[in-house]
């Protein structure tokens, strides 16, 4: 079917908030473009004193995060880590790298976040970390996550990907765990391109995370004079990015709060549209749990079975709307397959994972655009009845 657009909606574009050239411009005349200069340094205290995490370095990617967390943690081959499947590689790729197995979990049909109740059955003796998805900047349990961690020796992992900015119970997702992996890809609220950060809770820690940063070396140390060379001292690698990128990034975050309430009206105003699609059973809307704050990172809607998701997909896009699925499962994968996982295994990542659908969502969305978003949505499902 060919059908001219009357209006192209893309599934989604930065956000740029207008300071990035000009401190971008300030690294180029300052001459400081390799990393942790005055854009790294303030990038991290101001992650630091919004979210009251002792220790936040920056990275390359959330991805890079992970590993740095992967190795801090101990992980070695044999070991197993707990995580859902319904989420991006890198959760998984970040521990397997290191030799451990991804013990996978489903998830909760609310939140499509791991579902605590299934996190016990997934522990053994080799188990070293609980990896929990803060799915769209929904926070995880993390009271029970806790608890079970606490009871069992292990460490909590947080990606946190998609959750800077939102709140549990009033503390900021990426102080919950022991550490927690940020990712500033162009995709998430705040960006720069490619670009991540490591939480560091456990200020046990530290050392040793900037240690692993700097390619195995204590430059740290030898820069706050307290060696005189500095040296090879552990295994590492090169996790530190660009300044020019934090420059970028620095400019982005001290925007945070607006960006997030421009989201927020966003996400409000696509419930209130679709609201008489759920009425008449076509679809269902994600529900936040009342001790979550979200930062609006995606916006997803379920369809009911009996509609066809590549149809209402292809629907969309031949109305010029771009919008997507969200992600083939982990167990289902070729590398998730190799571990001995097939479908089957997971009934509600499976369920899910066939019926999600991402809206186009990005800060500058206007509201023409939601409505029409919605009307084509509606013109699909009147056409199947
Ligand atoms: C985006 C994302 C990542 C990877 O982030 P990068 O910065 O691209 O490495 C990891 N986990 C989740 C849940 C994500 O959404």
């Amino acid at each position: 079917m060919t059908v001219k657009a009357i209006r192209e909606v893309p599934f989604f574009r930065p956000h740029i908030v207008g300071t990035e050239l000009e401190y971008v411009t300030e690294v180029i005349s300052n001459g400081q473009i390799s990393s942790d200069g005055h854009f790294t340094k303030r990038c991290s205290q101001l992650l630091e004193e919004s979210f009251d995490i002792p220790c936040v370095l920056l990275t390359p990617s959330c991805t890079a995060s992970l590993e740095m967390a992967a190795i801090l943690a101990g992980v070695g081959p044999g070991d197993e880590v707990v995580m859902p499947s319904f989420t991006f590689v890198s959760t998984a790729s970040a521990f397997v790298r290191l030799g451990a197995r991804p013990a996978f979990v489903d998830i909760c049909p609310k939140t499509l976040n791991i579902d605590v109740d299934r996190i016990e059955a997934a522990i053994t003796a080799k188990t070293k970390a609980i990896v929990p998805v803060h799915y769209a900047g929904v926070s995880c349990d993390m009271e029970n996550i806790r608890r079970v961690a606490r009871r069992h020796g292990l460490m909590v992992i947080e990606d946190a990907a998609q959750g800077v900015n939102a709140q549990w119970r009033g503390h900021f997702l990426g102080s919950l765990g022991q550490l927690a992996a940020y990712s500033f890809h162009t995709t998430k609220n705040f960006v720069c391109g490619e670009g991540g950060a490591l939480c560091v809770n456990d200020e046990a820690l530290i050392d040793r995370a900037h240690i692993i940063r700097e390619k195995g070396t204590n430059r740290r140390q030898f820069e706050l004079g307290q060696v005189e060379k500095y040296t090879w001292v552990d295994i590492g690698s090169s996790y530190v990015p660009s300044e020019i990128s934090s420059a970028f990034l620095l400019a982005q975050l001290e925007q945070m709060d607006n960006v997030n309430n421009r989201r927020e009206r966003l996400d409000a105003r696509y419930r209130q549209l679709l609201q008489p699609l759920v009425d008449d059973r076509f679809l269902r809307l994600p529900s936040i749990p009342t001790d979550c704050s979200s930062n609006y990172h995606l916006f997803y809607v379920l369809i009911n079975q009996g509609f066809c998701r590549a149809k209402l997909i292809q629907f969309l896009r031949d109305h010029g709307v771009q919008a997507t699925f969200h992600y083939v499962p982990l167990h289902v994968s070729p590398v998730g397959a190799s571990f001995g996982y097939q479908r089957g295994d997971f009934p509600v990542t499976e369920s899910v994972s066939s019926q999600l659908v991402r809206l186009p969502f990005f800060d500058d969305l206007q509201p023409e655009d939601q409505e029409y978003v919605v009307a084509t949505m509606r013109q699909f499902f009147h056409s199947c009845t």
